[in-house]
């Protein structure tokens, strides 16, 4: 394919943006230097460059021959907040701050494709590169929409992609329908009374209650939840007490809830709720919840994962493409975006070791072997949505 043949050519290009960004990796709403970075390159691949969406966000614009058509292509640029156990020469400059979800290569590829676009212009309307801040949590997406992202680049479709340990170099998997699930928040107070870890009855136990409700919440995915509809409650933290003898007045309680659907997270909410207060009741402690919806679910639309599955077929053959790789229970704010406009999101293999690491991992590196099937993705993708209708007539 003409794509991959010319992709390859700067493949090495590709690969030192993917290595420099690695070194100087940045957290969310802090990426100014890799900001700048895209804009200089954008700039130079001849692309009106956009900036300060969502804080440090970068839209590039291309537009090709005659058409009114226009696509959303979606990179992130964020790093994580975790010490890099790799010793290779790249690694982080910056101590405790580390590109271990491959944002570093989803931002390099996103960069070949405009490259190659711009080279070729051999699609119709227009292709917008977006490159979003803050996707680790902090709801970058959501930012960059509030500050007018559709508005100002109003886009017929947003595609998404992101790497896949697990899944070979120059494999894909694509499905309509959820692809990544809901994540809320839930932070749980038990108050009781402290008193002499000798004496109980001359207080109230929050930490005995505490454990009660950890325990209760576990029957709501086990006896509440439908057994056919996915859902995760996971208490992750746990803090009361600072010495053996003494029983404390208070334990903070935190965790996460996964779904998929609207009604799963609403009967999920109101089980945690319910819960905490009555468990507490029987305990005679007072409990006070906080439930916070971070992100909803990633879920692919139909018409849109036809077209990027196509992209990907043409570009890997059929027997690289997974059709039913079950969706995961992580989450992904490219859900936002998803919320806003008809598209899709694709995983691509980023190596086919089942014991390599997987993202967020310390020693986790994305692997410069897919960049140029990422790239390449990109610029079918819009050579198939947008083909060059002055080149057909
Ligand atoms: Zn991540
Ligand atoms: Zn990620």
């Amino acid at each position: 394919m003409a794509q991959i043949a010319r992709i390859t050519e700067f493949r090495q290009e590709m690969e030192n943006w993917r290595q420099d960004i690695h070194a100087n990796p940045e957290l969310g709403f802090e990426e100014t230097r890799t900001s700048d970075l895209i804009a200089q390159l954008l700039t130079s691949f001849g692309l009106e460059v956009h900036r300060h969406l969502g804080k440090t966000g970068v839209v590039g614009v291309l537009r090709g021959s005659s058409g009114n058509n226009a696509i959303g292509l979606r990179a992130d640029m964020d790093a994580l907040p975790i010490l890099e156990e790799n010793t290779f020469k790249y690694k982080s400059r910056d101590d405790g701050v580390m590109h271990a979800c491959g944002h570093d290569g989803h931002t390099a590829m996103l960069l070949g494709a405009a490259k190659y676009l711009a080279e070729t212009k051999d699609f119709s309307g227009t292709v917008y590169f977006i490159f979003q801040p803050a996707e680790e949590g902090l709801g970058g997406a959501s930012a960059m929409i509030k500050d007018g992202l559709f508005k100002k680049f109003p886009v017929d479709g947003v595609y998404g992609l992101h790497n896949w340990p697990g899944l070979k170099v120059g494999e894909f998997a694509v499905r309509p329908g959820p692809m990544m699930a809901a994540c809320d928040e839930f932070e749980i107070t038990v108050a009781g009374e402290g008193a002499h870890g000798a004496m109980p009855h001359l207080g109230i136990d929050p930490v005995v209650c505490a454990a009660d409700i950890i325990s209760s919440l576990q029957t709501i995915v086990s006896r509440v939840n439908d057994p056919l509809e996915a859902a995760v409650v996971s208490v992750t933290k746990i803090h009361g007490g600072d010495a053996f003898n003494v029983i404390p007045k208070q334990v903070d309680l935190a965790g996460t809830v996964r779904s998929f659907k609207e009604s799963v997270q609403q009967n999920v909410e109101s089980g945690i709720l319910r819960i905490a207060k009555n468990v507490a009741n029987a305990h005679r402690c007072k409990t006070n919840v906080t439930y916070t919806h971070q992100f909803p679910a990633t879920v692919n639309h139909e018409a849109e994962t036809l077209l990027a599955a196509k992209a990907a077929t043409e570009l890997v053959g059929k027997d690289h493409i997974h059709h039913n790789l079950p969706p995961c229970m992580g989450s992904e704010d490219f859900s936002y975006m998803l919320n806003e406009r008809p598209g899709s999101y694709i995983w691509m293999g980023n190596s086919g070791d089942p014991g390599g690491c997987f993202l967020h991992n310390p020693k986790y590196d994305f692997n410069d072997e897919s960049l140029v099937w990422g790239a390449s993705y990109w610029a079918n993708l819009v050579q198939t949505i947008q083909p060059n209708t002055s080149k057909l007539s």
